[in-house]
């Protein structure tokens, strides 16, 4: 398998799509560290599916706005496996709604799980990562095309990946290490479900007329974690339906 023998860290993956990124990593081979926030039994839950398949697992609690806390998480999946070799930061948050209505909180949380927790882990897996390794960073299609209001927060959030996704490139090919960025559109998740209010709306904003399934993004992010992924670093890729069409 295209993954053997490889050890994997995916954060949030206790539901949605961190899930479907850990049980695909796991289905082609490799070993899977996940952090999660609250839902434990759900990750745990995750770490018994990835062991029936025959790989190690194991889960942390770790709050990605939280800075120990995250570099904790790669330190604690690299000694348990004895190596890294794919970083997935996928956990996110989201904060839609009118700028002038969204706090200083609002903001401080938003950029602090999804821009400062990416940039910390990147920083503790550096040292650990090994040569040919991959770091796959997991935006938004709200970062392409800001297609509805009530967006500034979550965009601007997910903008800044793309800074990240391009510089680190730049820093890590040497060593062979890819850098990449994956933009879902509207997946169905409990972030997003697709019998949720705004669904009719964001499933017309596609040019394929329908949410899609965290399997899709697994997929993707599957194929930039394995060899045949090599030759890409520093693009952002849509997986979204054709919603940035
Ligand atoms: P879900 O809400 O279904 O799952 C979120 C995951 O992230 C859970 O595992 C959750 O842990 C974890 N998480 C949430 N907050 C924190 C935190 N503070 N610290 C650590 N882990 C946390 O979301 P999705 O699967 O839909 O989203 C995954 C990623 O995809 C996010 O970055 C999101 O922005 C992005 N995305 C999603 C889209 C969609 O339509 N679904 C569209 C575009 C981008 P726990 O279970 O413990 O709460």
């Amino acid at each position: 398998m295209t993954l053997d023998g490889k050890a994997a860290l995916v954060t949030g993956g206790s539901r949605g799509i961190g899930t479907a990124v850990a049980l695909r990593l796991a289905q082609d081979g490799a070993d899977v560290a996940l952090t999660y926030h609250s839902q434990a039994e759900r990750a745990a839950d995750v770490v018994d599916q990835i062991k029936a398949l025959g790989r190690r697992a194991w889960a942390v609690q770790a709050d990605s706005a939280d800075a120990q806390a995250v570099r904790d998480a790669v330190t604690g999946a690299a000694a348990e496996f004895g190596r890294l070799d794919i970083l997935v930061n996928n956990a996110g948050a989201g904060a839609l709604g009118p700028v002038g209505e969204l706090s200083l909180e609002d903001v401080d949380r938003v950029l602090a799980i999804n821009v400062r927790a990416p940039f910390l882990m990147t920083q503790a897996a550096l040292e650990r990562l090994s040569d040919g390794g991959r770091i796959i960073n997991i935006g938004s299609c709200m970062a392409e095309r800001a297609a509805f209001p009530g967006g500034s927060l979550y965009a601007t959030s997910k903008t800044a990946l793309t800074g990240l996704t391009k510089a680190l490139a730049r820093e890590l090919g040497t060593r062979g290490i890819t850098v990449n960025l994956v933009h879902p559109g509207p997946i169905d998740t409990d972030m997003n479900p697709a019998d949720g209010e705004s669904a009719p709306m964001q499933s017309g904003l596609t040019a394929l007329g329908r949410y899609g399934q965290p399997s899709e993004i697994a997929a993707t992010v599957a194929h930039l974690a394995g060899d045949d992924g090599r030759y890409i670093t520093g693009a952002s890729i849509a997986v979204d339906g054709g919603f940035a069409a």
